[in-house]
């Protein structure tokens, strides 16, 4: 038996496989069951194509067994087989052109982080991950002689005469010390479940079990008797990859309980055959109630992706973007290699079709809900309305889309609003759209802005969500209309009556406005007379137009740059018609001055739900006022 040298890339691979892959070992099953498989579709192709295999009949299965007294572990399939040639091209070789890209892919430092690269599959080589010798017997369809290809996954292997029965191969891992646990019901049964659940083929397990018959043996004992049993262990269902009209609604919603451990029906599914440059196939679900942990750093997202319904991964960020984390389901590609790596499918351009459609698809029918079934996407975005707001503001290729999407609080209706119902509710004569932003729907309902808006007609979105300020600075505008905070400078003016000031009015104004800057001095960047403010409200805080929001302050805080932040000084917009201005007004008692307009700026934050810096000297001027 004549030894072959293998080509120095499978050397390279053999080397890389034994020296780097360890901490994924239990992929080498997910690949041979998966090259098993594409040798009985090549078969049943054949057999429908092939002149000379034309009509050949088989009940296609992959069969696996072990020893594991012997250690040993086979996996069987009566697909097309291979011949003298085909092994020595095929496994003497490196024959996929995915397996060689992949490797040349990997730099010197990839090849070193092993864990990267375990992740992903490597073929048929990756049996020496866990055997210290790999047998082939294997019988072309159409011929009589049978081969058998061994190697120790060294330098060499070895092609000679075997015999098989009929069509197909056997695959033996002669397993080695870190393999031997492979040669276990248990094992195999999960790694099958979890990784080839769907391959279209049954995949039946042979096993020994034991169990005591109903006699007993000359000394009492009972007697044992072993069965040889076989089991069919996938569920070979792939649901996805049947025409949409053949599917059952009951049959979209078991499918989605039983792989995604709910036990509450989806609130919609999205199904999707793609065709054209990429194939590839989708199968998305919304979870009624969302994740509980998808604000986690660590939270896992659902979508799992599948070449040609093998697993390959779910620990990808790159197959949705993150604000899509909620959505599950799968991806199924027919054009991405089965060894396609983490790096790889970062880059990979099939992938990156597949993501921007997939992400078109969701939200064009998340559109499509909104138009036709407001029940439904009521329900929609009472879960998910804040990860499309992060859309809004890391996805800019969908903003159009997104902006269509989101839905806010509002002065005008009850519930959420749309931007366009927003914008079709405007007064003429508006030239923005107007929002208040803070922690607290409440304290935001009640904020003394509020009335004047109100009076005057205009609508003010209610924005309590803790990223609204940061997304809506950042988009800044829908269909032209410019986002305003009400309670920031830029929309002051906008309130302003028309008719002119009286000169006095003008110099008792500012007047007023030396007093309260003398008297609050460093507290306050500005202060500004209000036109907007009813007479119940002496002040309020607004921010300068280019100064971050209260709310923005506290989340730049939380995630950490608070020290460093300098201190943003807010500016105090004081009503003079309000009696504790008046009495500022008419005071000239310095001392008394100071301590009124102390207090107005801290009641100013406390209506704003923030605590005054200095609270014992808030009720210490409070309590000498009164009493
Ligand atoms: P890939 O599956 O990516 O092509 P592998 O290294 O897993 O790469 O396999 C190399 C080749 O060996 C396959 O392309 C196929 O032609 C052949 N092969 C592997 N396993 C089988 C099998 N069970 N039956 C028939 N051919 C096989």
């Amino acid at each position: 038996m004549g030894k072959k040298q293998f080509k120095t890339e499978v050397s390279d691979l053999l080397n890389l496989i034994i020296h780097s892959l360890y901490s994924n070992r239990e992929i080498f099953l997910r690949e041979l069951i998966s090259n098993a498989s594409d040798a009985i579709d090549k078969l049943k192709y054949l057999s429908l194509t092939d002149e000379k295999l034309k009509g050949f009949s088989f009940e296609p299965c992959i069969n696996i067994s072990f020893d594991s007294d012997k250690k040993t572990l086979t996996i069987s399939d009566n697909g097309i087989g291979m011949d003298e040639e085909d092994l020595n091209n095929n496994l003497g070789t490196i024959a996929s052109s995915g397996t060689r890209k992949f490797l040349e892919g990997l730099k010197d430092d990839a090849r070193k982080d092993s864990n990267l690269i375990g992740q992903f599959g490597v073929g048929f080589y990756s049996a020496f991950m866990v055997a210290k010798k790999v047998e082939v017997v294997s019988r072309k369809a159409g011929e009589e002689t049978a081969f058998r290809w061994e190697s120790e996954g060294k330098s060499t292997y070895s092609v000679s005469e075997a015999q098989r029965d009929s069509q197909g191969s056997d695959i033996t891992l002669y397993l080695n010390d870190d393999g031997a646990d492979y040669a276990n019901r248990w094992q195999l049964e999960t790694l099958i479940k979890k990784y080839s659940d769907h391959i279209a083929y049954p995949i039946y397990l042979e096993y020994d079990q034991e169990h005591y018959k109903d006699e007993k043996d000359s000394e009492g004992n009972p007697v044992k008797e072993v069965e040889h049993k076989r089991e069919q262990i996938n569920s070979a269902s792939a649901l996805w990859t049947r025409s949409k009209s053949s599917i059952k609604d009951e049959e979209y919603k078991e499918f989605y309980k039983n792989n995604y451990s709910d036990s509450e029906d989806p609130l919609f599914y999205i199904h999707t055959h793609a065709e054209g440059a990429t194939e590839y196939t989708t199968l998305f679900y919304i979870p009624a109630k969302a994740p509980f942990d998808m604000y986690y750093a660590d939270y896992r997202p659902g979508v799992k992706l599948y070449v040609k319904r093998v697993y390959i991964t779910d620990d990808d960020k790159e197959l949705l973007p993150t604000y899509l984390r909620f959505v599950r389901g799968i991806i199924d590609s027919e054009d991405l290699p089965l060894n396609v790596s983490r790096e790889i499918l970062q880059e990979n351009r099939i992938m990156s079709a597949i993501r921007n459609g997939s992400v078109k698809k969701l939200l064009s029918e998340f559109k499509k809900i909104a138009d036709n079934n407001p029940e439904l996407y009521e329900k929609f975005i009472s879960q998910y309305n804040r990860p499309l707001k992060e859309g809004l503001y890391g996805d800019y290729a969908n903003r159009e889309t997104l902006l269509e999407l989101v839905r806010y609080k509002s002065t005008a209706v009850e519930g959420y609003t749309s931007l366009a119902s927003y914008k079709e509710r405007m007064k003429d004569g508006q030239s923005a759209i107007y929002y208040i932003t803070g922690s607290k729907e409440n304290i935001l309902r009640n904020s003394p802005l509020l009335a004047s808006y109100k009076e005057k007609g205009y609508e003010v979105l209610i924005m309590d969500d803790d990223i609204d300020d940061i997304v809506t600075e950042m988009v800044h505008e829908y269909k032209e209309l410019p986002f305003k905070a009400i309670n920031k400078t830029g929309a002051m003016d906008d309130m302003k009556d028309k008719d002119e000031k009286s000169e006095e009015e003008k110099k008792e104004e500012s007047a007023l406005v030396e007093k309260l800057k003398k008297a609050l001095g460093e507290r306050v960047k500005d202060v500004v007379i209000s036109s907007r403010l009813s007479s119940d409200s002496a002040a309020v805080i607004v921010m300068d137009e280019n100064d971050p929001s209260l709310q923005m302050q506290k989340i730049l805080k939380q995630m950490g740059g608070g020290e460093e932040m300098p201190e943003v000084k807010p500016i105090l917009e004081v009503n003079p018609e309000n009696g504790m201005i008046k009495k500022i007004d008419q005071s000239t008692d310095d001392a008394y001055i100071a301590s009124l307009a102390s207090v107005i700026l801290d009641q100013a934050f406390i209506a704003e739900g923030i605590m005054p810096k200095d609270p014992a000297a808030f009720v210490r001027e409070v309590t000498r006022l009164l009493g």
